[in-house]
C-alpha cells in the first residue's frame, strides 16, 4: 500500500466512525447505547471535557453527546474539540476500529504508547486537566531513552 491508499483508508475509516457507527460504551461498561445524539455547540458557559477533564472554554465548540444505554440509563458527554481529534485518530491510527469508552481515552493512550500519552498529556497542559506524576516520569524516560 501506498502512503496516499493509508492515508484514503483511514479517511473512510473516520467517515464511517463519524456515521452510524459512533456508538460510544461507558467507562467500565460494554453497552452500546440505544440511541444517541451527537452535536457540536458552542459553549454557553464552561464545561468540563470528559476525557482530559481540562476546560471548554465559553464561545469554543465542543461535541456534546447524548445517549441511552440499557445498562446504565441516560447520560451526557462533553468532549473538548483536542480530544475529539485524539479520540478520532486513536480509532484510527492504533487500528482496534473500537472508540475508546467515554472517560478512557487517557488510560487508553496510555496504554497504547509514549506517542499517545504525550498527545494526551500535551492536551491536559492546555486545558489545565490534571495531569499525573507517573504520566510525565514516563514521557521524561520515554524522552531519555530516544536521546
Ligand atoms: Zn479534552
Amino acid at each position: 500500500m501506498t502512503n496516499e491508499e493509508i492515508k484514503q483508508a483511514g479517511e473512510v475509516m473516520i467517515a464511517a466512525a463519524n456515521g452510524a457507527s459512533m456508538q460510544f460504551r461507558k467507562k467500565g461498561s460494554e453497552n452500546l447505547p440505544n440511541f444517541q445524539t451527537v452535536t457540536n455547540p458552542k459553549a454557553r458557559k464552561e464545561h468540563k471535557c470528559c476525557e482530559c477533564r481540562g476546560v471548554i472554554q465559553k464561545g469554543e465548540r465542543y461535541q456534546s453527546y447524548s445517549g441511552h444505554w440499557n445498562d446504565s440509563g441516560f447520560g451526557e458527554f462533553k468532549t473538548c474539540s483536542d480530544c475529539e481529534q485524539l479520540r478520532d485518530d486513536f480509532s484510527v491510527g492504533t487500528c482496534s476500529g473500537e472508540w475508546p469508552a467515554f472517560g478512557d481515552l487517557s488510560s487508553d493512550c496510555s496504554d497504547a504508547g509514549d506517542e499517545w500519552l504525550d498527545r494526551m498529556v500535551s492536551i491536559k497542559i492546555k486545558r489545565g486537566g490534571k495531569v499525573m506524576d507517573w504520566m510525565l516520569e514516563r514521557l521524561k524516560e520515554a524522552k531519555e531513552a530516544n536521546k
